[in-house]
């Protein structure tokens, strides 16, 4: 089974910015992608965009390859390869082209009010913990910035992903104020390099997330009222909003 993509679908979703993962699914279903083959690195195809552009893309992972329109000449990673590894998949590995459909950078909450089980709690630690590899200190050159920074988003993206799925009760609320503690922790003295507000935003939408359970039930308030920190660094409390209007 080498000849098959390690990437989904959802895996190039989540490492790239909204809009590029668009433009490449836009190219993908029009047609754009044509004779591919397999090659030396993964496979090769023509990918049609403003010209015809001979890009290869490598089945480990979807940002290395190469392509010779003009991003790619520079070593960054475009559209063309993009659309490649999403044609990859969907020809070797169909049964992961499932499509993530909630907004991936902002706070969703489940709104099913009920007590969280054993094993659901057993799964998000699991992703949190999958997460936070992902959220790592700094300290390679800075060519590498960038990837890095990607990092960061993957990580965050899939912390708000698995706090989708948490059903509102006073157990999810304290796994999200841990989170906000852990975080916390590792920006102040993990090594972060945190430089375009990445992990600040994702505190900001952990937050958002209480908000939202405490709106769907009061006493669910109240407990987080009680329960998250005061005076930290970050200041919390003036983004829940339980603490500013009544
Ligand atoms: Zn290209």
């Amino acid at each position: 089974m080498k000849d098959i993509p390690k990437f989904t679908i959802s895996d190039i979703q989540l490492g790239v910015g909204n809009l590029e993962f668009e433009k490449a699914f836009a190219l993908y279903k029009k047609g754009a992608v044509n004779h591919l083959e397999k090659d030396f690195l993964g496979y090769s195809a023509i990918v049609s965009g403003t010209h015809d552009y001979i890009v290869n893309v490598s089945l480990v992972s979807y940002d290395r390859g190469n392509c010779n329109c003009y991003l790619g000449q520079r070593d960054e990673l475009c559209k063309h390869m993009l659309a490649l590894a999403i044609a990859l998949v969907y020809k070797y590995k169909p049964d992961d082209v499932e499509i993530i459909k909630q907004p991936l950078d902002q706070a969703v909450c489940s709104g099913v009010i009920r007590d969280i089980t054993k094993d659901e709690i057993k799964n998000i630690k699991a992703e949190i913990s999958k997460s936070f590899s992902f959220i790592k200190s700094y300290n390679g050159p800075s060519s590498k910035w960038f990837q890095y920074q990607d990092s960061l988003i993957r990580g965050s993206r899939l912390i708000l992903l698995a706090l989708s799925k948490l059903p509102v009760c006073e157990k999810s609320s304290i796994i999200c104020i841990n989170l906000l503690k852990r975080l916390d922790k590792k920006l102040l003295n993990g090594g972060i390099d945190d430089s375009d507000g990445t992990v600040g935003d994702l505190m900001i939408q952990i937050v958002e997330v209480l908000n939202m359970f405490a709106d769907s039930n009061q006493k669910i308030k109240e407990y987080i009222k009680e329960k998250l920190p005061k005076g930290e660094v970050f200041d919390w409390e003036s983004g829940f909003n339980a603490f500013n209007k009544q």
